[in-house]
């Protein structure tokens, strides 16, 4: 057998495509033409936003949700009906999309990073404390790549000192943490329906409000709809303090209906991927793989391994070029940095021309902040994983990266 990589001359290891699939069909469009049919698209006088909401809260076994515009309107809405305001403190991931920030600053609060355990990418609980002052109002934890934070020890962290927890799950569908869905397990859960994520309305978004209390699931409400407060058919208008509009429209609530049924195929079908690959590199030199809690499961938006370098003679442009050459395409790392290291946060510079909020307390964002997060964006290597590759694809995927790591490992 030619063990040569294909970089070297010898044999590619994916010669074939990988499965693609239809993520739309007559479903979808059954649900739009109903949707038209009703001669309204706005959400509360229609009938599929409601549909969409209820099927979401049964598949998940939650009490109440919102639907909104994106899930950066989920976060953004989930902060507003918690209350958080000018000046307050927010800790959060500092690997994430800068849709779990957005909310943070347009409510003029302060992101404050708290660091991340090295093989799940979740979020250190000791980080998070530490970082607590009088000032912290809450924790945004983020479900990164459809891998559950450890939950418990940051809930007891946050009923400790008095926090709203609020979990991004826009990357993690169907995330199970001992039994319960990430999104079910703080005071809310925020979901994205963008076209990236595990499921599709084009844009969209859901906040889950896991609170016994009427009152935030109220607040929540009105937060997405300009704080107007719709019950039934009453509409209270007096405008308290400020909200934004983050509705759905019915056109994006009959295509979540459809695409709600589809979401156990998919994230099964994801687990099961995921998880085969990890079996498939355990141990392997120079590979860290993508860990998951021993009583979680994960439903991979990505699957993220992380390079051993001191165990492999080259380096992660050397080893992303030989695996290119085997024909598995991948990226390295996730984000091109922390999210602190990005120009808004070394300039403190949310609004053109002002340092406002970060002036109010003169907070910093220097490198080594958050040195685990900083690590790993430095040493991942990141392989797409999606509902409809053949488990073929899979096995070459594994065998690729096996080929490329015994030969840099094997020559050091
Ligand atoms: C996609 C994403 C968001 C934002 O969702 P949008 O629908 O794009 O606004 C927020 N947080 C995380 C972790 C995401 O992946």
């Amino acid at each position: 057998m030619d063990n040569r990589l294909a970089l070297h001359g010898g044999p590619k290891t994916k010669t074939t495509p990988f499965g693609t699939g239809k993520r739309f069909g007559l479903e979808e469009a059954r649900e739009l033409l109903e949707a038209l049919e009703q001669n309204t698209l706005f959400y509360h006088f229609g009938a599929k936003v409601k549909k969409f909401l209820a099927d979401f809260n049964e598949l998940y076994g939650a009490a109440r949700s919102v639907a909104v515009s994106s899930g950066t309107a989920a976060i953004h809405v989930a902060l507003g009906a918690a209350g958080i305001t000018v000046g307050d403190e927010v800790i959060t991931s500092p690997i994430t999309d800068q849709g779990t920030l957005i909310g943070i600053l347009y409510q003029n609060a302060i992101p404050v990073f708290a660091d991340l355990d090295p093989h799940t990418y979740g979020m250190d609980p000791a980080s998070i404390e530490a970082r607590i002052t009088a000032r912290t109002k809450a924790i945004v934890v983020v479900h990164l790549a459809g891998n559950a934070n450890d939950m418990d020890p940051i809930m007891a962290i946050a009923r400790k000192h008095g926090l709203k927890v609020i979990e991004d799950c826009a990357q993690s569908y169907l995330t199970k943490y001992k039994g319960c869905y990430v999104g079910t397990i703080g005071d809310f859960g925020c979901f994205s329906t963008n076209d990236f994520k595990h499921i599709s309305t084009g844009d969209g978004g859901i906040v889950t409000v896991n609170s016994e209390d009427e009152a935030t699931y109220y607040a929540a409400h009105a937060f997405a709809d300009k704080n107007f407060r719709r019950f039934g058919d009453t509409v209270l208008k007096d405008l308290q303090h400020l909200a934004p509009n983050y509705r759905m429209t019915e056109l994006q609530g009959a295509v979540g209906i459809a695409q709600l049924k589809k979401l156990p195929w998919i994230c099964a079908q994801r687990m099961r991927y995921g998880d085969r690959i990890t079996a498939g590199l355990e141990g392997l030199p120079g590979i860290s793989v993508h860990r998951v809690l021993e009583y979680a499961e994960c439903t991979y938006w990505f699957y993220m391994l992380r390079l051993k370098m001191e165990e492999l003679a080259c380096t992660r442009e050397q080893f992303s070029q030989a695996l290119q050459e085997e024909g598995i395409p991948h990226s390295l790392g996730y984000i091109p940095a922390v999210m602190y290291l990005q120009p808004l946060f070394q300039h403190r510079q949310a609004y053109p021309g002002s340092q406002f909020p970060f002036d109010i307390t003169g907070i910093t964002y220097a490198k080594g902040l958050c040195p685990v997060a900083e690590e790993i964006l430095e040493t991942a290597l990141r392989l797409p994983v999606n509902e409809f590759y053949a488990d073929a694809d899979i096995e070459e995927m594994i065998a690729a990266v096996r080929k490329v790591a015994m030969h840099y490992a094997g020559s050091l």
